[in-house]
């Protein structure tokens, strides 16, 4: 999370006015062989908590329609790789996925949290550098923060890339420690799929069955996940 004058001062070249949307980024890098890059950037939004169980932290963002909050927003995602986690169970990618979203939680109780739901966060620099931060900026996160070493919070696969990927990012104003991590968004495509028939869309053990959306594992995001509907539901009226 950026202060958004920091992303508009960027973007706009120092002419950003009120009035003028505020401005969006977005980037890709490739870090030791995955991909790294910003997801569902939200331009003067905030962060939200978006956990779906007990015991585990998980953060979204959103921006309502004027984006004219005081902050910019964005996940940043390490690609993971089934080889790259160890075992071989079909939910070991959601074991891993539950795994990480419990560390944070389990840091912010040992941290004594006053807020069972607030994150643990590192400023950007600092966590490149592999040092606590001693302060916290402002947050547009309602239940806090807690000072965290996310540099080894974090999978040692997913730290190493980041803390590689946000100095490459060619943007001035990106990589700085007014810049606020906070963990984690962990959500960002379904960690299993439910294998369907290509052609009729049906669940694979069981006809008329159709798996479908984002949990299924066949799109990450409202677009996606909206695509897959219309091609699922007209499979379906076509079986009726
Ligand atoms: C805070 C937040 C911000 C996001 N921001 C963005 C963004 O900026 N851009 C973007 O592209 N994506 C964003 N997403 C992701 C996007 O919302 C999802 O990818 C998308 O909604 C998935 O669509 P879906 O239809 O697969 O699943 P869902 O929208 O989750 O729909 C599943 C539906 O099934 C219902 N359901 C569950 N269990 C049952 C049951 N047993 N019986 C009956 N009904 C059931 C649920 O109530 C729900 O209505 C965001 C998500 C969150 C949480």
């Amino acid at each position: 999370e950026h202060p958004q004058e920091k992303i508009n001062w960027c973007q706009y070249h120092g002419q950003w006015k009120p009035g003028v949307p505020a401005a969006e980024y977005s980037f890709v890098e490739q870090v030791d062989g995955r991909g790294v890059f910003s997801f569902c950037m939200c331009p003067g939004g905030i962060l939200v908590p978006s956990s779906t169980e007990p015991g585990t932290i998980v953060l979204n963002g959103m921006s309502n329609s004027g984006r004219t909050g005081k902050f910019a927003n964005a996940g940043v995602v390490v690609q993971i790789e089934p080889e790259d986690v160890p075992g071989d169970g079909p939910l070991k990618m959601m074991d891993f996925q539950h795994k990480v979203e419990s560390d944070m939680y389990k840091y912010t109780l040992g941290a004594g949290a006053s807020n069972p739901m607030a994150a643990p966060a590192q400023r950007m620099e600092d966590f490149c550098l592999g040092k606590l931060s001693k302060t916290m900026p402002e947050t547009s996160y309602h239940p806090g923060v807690v000072s965290a070493p996310l540099h080894m919070l974090l999978p040692e696969m997913v730290a190493s890339r980041l803390q590689k990927a946000f100095p490459r990012v060619k943007m001035r104003n990106y990589y700085t420690n007014a810049a606020l991590l906070l963990a984690v968004e962990s959500r960002t495509s379904s960690p299993v799929r439910v294998p369907r028939n290509q052609e009729t869309y049906e669940y694979v053990s069981m006809p008329g069955v159709y798996p479908c959306g984002e949990g299924a594992g066949y799109a990450g995001g409202i677009v996606s996940s909206a695509m897959d509907g219309i091609n699922v539901a007209a499979a379906c009226a076509a079986a009726i």
